[in-house]
Parts: C-alpha cells; sequence; structure tokens
C-alpha cells in the first residue's frame, strides 16, 4: 500500500478531474459503496480460479461474525447496489461511475499494489453492442483526454457460458499432453478452470499457449452477429483496435466482448484498464437476468504513464502570504487572511516571531504571488502593505482590508 504526497496531488487530481468530466460528457452518475462488503458479493461472483478469490482477497470476520471483504474491485459492489436498490425499476440501461480504492493481496511491484485506486463504470441493463461500444468510446476518450491517446485497444469475445463449455473442452485437449510442462498455477488451473490458463503471465510464452484454438471460432450466430456489430460501430467510430482471440480476462462473469488497453510495446504487467460484458453477473448475486458491461481502469497506472510524458499539469499556487510582524499584530493578519480567503484565494498564514527577510523568504517558497505585511502601523488602521511577488522591482503599495480581495483580483 502506498501513501499519496502533496507533490503527486496535481497530478492525482487532474486524472479524476478529467475522469469525472468524462463521465459527465457520457451521462454517467457517481454511485459510491463501501470499502468493506459482505464476502459473498466477491465470492459468488469473480470466480473460484480467479486471483482475486484464489489468492489476492482480504477477507476477515467482523465482531459479529459476518465474513467481510475489502472490495478486490467495483463491478461486483456495484452490481449488489444496483439490486438493493431496485435500480431494475429505473429506465435501462443505468448508467453508473465510481472511483476509489480497492484491496488485493497482489504481489508488489512496480503499478502493481495492495491498495489501488480504480475509477470504472457500469451499463447496467442493455444487452446491445452499442452499450458496449459506448463504455470503449468513454475509456477510449477518457485516455485520450488524460494525453494517453497512444494506448493500443486489444478486444475479444468470449461468447456466451454456452460457447465457453463447448471451447473449454477443445482446448483441454489441445493442452492435456502439454500439462506437465505448463506453471503449477496452470496445472491445478487446468483441472479446475481451464480457460483461465489463457491469462497466465508465466505461461505466456509456452509454445503449447501460442497455438491455442481460438474462442473466436467457438462462437454461435448470437455471439458472433453481436461481435460483429461492436467492431463496425468501432470502425465506424474510427476506433483501432486489434482482435486477440487470448484475452479472456481475469474474473469469471465476463460474457462476449472483453478488452483491455496498453502501453504500445508494454508486456503483461502494465494493462492501464480493462472491461467487458458481464451478462451473467446480477443473477449471480440472486437477481433476476440483467446484462451490464463495464470498464475499470488503475489510477496509479494511469499516473506512472503520465508521469513519462510532458503534462500541462501544474502545482497549485498560493495567492497571498501574509506577513505580521510581532505577536500583537497577529490578529489583524489573521483577519486580512480571512478578507482574501473569503474572496476565494488561496492564503498561506505566515506566523508572528519571524523577521521581515524571514517573511519574505517564506512567501517565495510558497511560491506565493503576492506579500501582504502587517505592522503595528498598519494593524492599528486596517490596512496591509501589498507587494507583487512575481514582477521584478514591483512597487509594494498600502491597501485597506476592505479593498484586499479587489487588489488581488
Ligand atoms: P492484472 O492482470 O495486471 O493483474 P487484473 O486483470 O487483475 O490486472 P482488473 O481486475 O481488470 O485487473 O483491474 C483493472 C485495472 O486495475 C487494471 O487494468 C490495472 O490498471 C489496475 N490494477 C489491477 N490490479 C492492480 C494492482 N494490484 N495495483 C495497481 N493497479 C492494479
Ligand atoms: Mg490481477
Amino acid at each position: 500500500m502506498h501513501d499519496l504526497l502533496p507533490e503527486d496531488e496535481a497530478l492525482w487530481r487532474f486524472v479524476r478531474d478529467t475522469a469525472e468530466r468524462v463521465a459527465r460528457l457520457f451521462d454517467y452518475r457517481l454511485i459510491s459503496t463501501p470499502i468493506v462488503e459482505d464476502s459473498h458479493v466477491f465470492l459468488r461472483t469473480v470466480g473460484d480460479e480467479s486471483d482475486i478469490v484464489s489468492k489476492e482477497m482480504y477477507l476477515f470476520d467482523d465482531r459479529g461474525g459476518d465474513h467481510l471483504a475489502l472490495r478486490p474491485e467495483g463491478t461486483a459492489a456495484v452490481a449488489r447496489a444496483y439490486l438493493e436498490h431496485g435500480m431494475a425499476s429505473r429506465p435501462q440501461p443505468v448508467r453508473l461511475c465510481y472511483f476509489g480504492p480497492m484491496f488485493r493481496y497482489d504481489r508488489p511491484q512496480a503499478g502493481r499494489y495492495r491498495q489501488l485506486w480504480q475509477f470504472g463504470v457500469e451499463c447496467i441493463g442493455d444487452a446491445s453492442p452499442s452499450a458496449d461500444v459506448e463504455v470503449i468510446e468513454l475509456q477510449r476518450t477518457l485516455y485520450e483526454e488524460l494525453g494517453l491517446g497512444d494506448l493500443k485497444l486489444r478486444i475479444n469475445s468470449i461468447g456466451t457460458a454456452e460457447t465457453r463449455r463447448r471451447y473449454v473442452e477443445a482446448l483441454r485437449s489441445h493442452l492435456e499432453p502439454h500439462v506437465a510442462t505448463l506453471s503449477r498455477d496452470s496445472q491445478r488451473r487446468f483441472e479446475t478452470n481451464v480457460l483461465r490458463i489463457l491469462d497466465s503471465k508465466e505461461d505466456a510464452e509456452h509454445p503449447a499457449l501460442q497455438s491455442v484454438p481460438s474462442i473466436l471460432d467457438y462462437l454461435d450466430e448470437g455471439d458472433e452477429a453481436h461481435f460483429t456489430e461492436v467492431r463496425a460501430l468501432l470502425d465506424t467510430l474510427h476506433v483501432t483496435y486489434e482482435v486477440d482471440p487470448r484475452i479472456v480476462r481475469g474474473l469469471d462473469y465476463y460474457a462476449r466482448t472483453v478488452w483491455e488497453f496498453e502501453p504500445a510495446g508494454a508486456g503483461g504487467q502494465s494493462t492501464v484498464g480493462a472491461g467487458g460484458r458481464y451478462d451473467g453477473l446480477i443473477e449471480l448475486l440472486g437477481g433476476p437476468h440483467t446484462p451490464g458491461v463495464g470498464f475499470a481502469t488503475g489510477i496509479e497506472r494511469i499516473m506512472l504513464n503520465l508521469k513519462d510524458r510532458p503534462t500541462a499539469v501544474e502545482a497549485p499556487r498560493v495567492d497571498l502570504y501574509v506577513a505580521p510582524l510581532g505577536e500583537a499584530v497577529n490578529g489583524a493578519a489573521m483577519h486580512a487572511a480571512r478578507r482574501a480567503r473569503a474572496a476565494g484565494f488561496a492564503v498561506r498564514a505566515g506566523f508572528p516571531g519571524r523577521g521581515m527577510r524571514a517573511h519574505f523568504r517564506a512567501a517565495e517558497s510558497a511560491n506565493a504571488r503576492f506579500i501582504a505585511i502587517v505592522g503595528e502601523n498598519e494593524a492599528t488602521r486596517d490596512v496591509v502593505q501589498l507587494k507583487p511577488l512575481d514582477v521584478t522591482d514591483a512597487e509594494q503599495r498600502e491597501v485597506a482590508f476592505d479593498h484586499l480581495a479587489e487588489a488581488l483580483r
């Protein structure tokens, strides 16, 4: 887990503001669910053989004996809220977005943390390819607005549950002769959920995996039509993508369209965001059949990618530094600061007990635009000596408290 320090604030805020702005552009409304959920919300949905359930969940019992989990991802929690608040009775689809911390007992390394932040959107209650493409377009727009427009999009269709049953048989017979040479994780997955071997990072380069049958050859007519339409709409929008039949996504609840965005030429640890359709998810939570589609993107991985490039993000500046010359005028200085703040100016208050030069140094290190000096002479008349710090040889002038905001403007 990691700390977010003040020096990262500007970039962090830029990412968050951009995500919220783009969500608004697509009319996705913010939902905030608790960080802690009943563990079944994830145990029932995410899949026994997913990394999350098999090894990454923070699970604990509370004092009442309830089994809880720190949420490892947002989609199942949002789906739980959709059900719990009867959102099926609202006009469909319901468009939601979230921004918050997730927790996974992952192996820490660059871009991989145990508390990670995600922004994600969910479009729940519509099964059409238009919904998939809207969500992809939102995600693409987000990266574009962030200055990451060159991320590569890879898409696939993993069909419906029936498609996967047929594909899994073919995959099994293909991998069977090679099982002994696969990683231990993959050997276990061969028994429990063979599809997940395709998602293995360890075996990605194994020859048996290079030559696996393509799931696209197993799609039924409905899957096929859906995927064709998704691609046609992406083509119409001039969204570039690559079809990659080996993308299956880490979570089991996906169906049909799945995708990932990653930096050009990067390896397996670097996916910036991923999404997919999850038509069976709400049923797994005990609700009626309800289609949905969404994506999640890792904020730390966005920041990591942004740090490599020049961005227009500037650290916020202080407008005014207020310098009280002595204890006796401290109250007057605080009044001056209050006036400026009330007009929306950011003020760093100097505390008494330092001399003029020290105040000037402090104002410079705060990168303040102006300094307001309050001595005894000023305090008795409710005025300050105001001096711009950005301008060399600027004159200082006397400004009444009443006119301070105006003078700063
Ligand atoms: P990976 O294959 O890299 O483990 P995942 O399939 O587990 O990713 P998702 O569950 O799809 O990832 O999460 C969506 C996004 O969240 C990822 O694309 C990534 O940007 C981010 N993410 C996932 N796990 C972590 C982590 N441990 N630390 C930081 N970001 C993460
Ligand atoms: Mg993972």
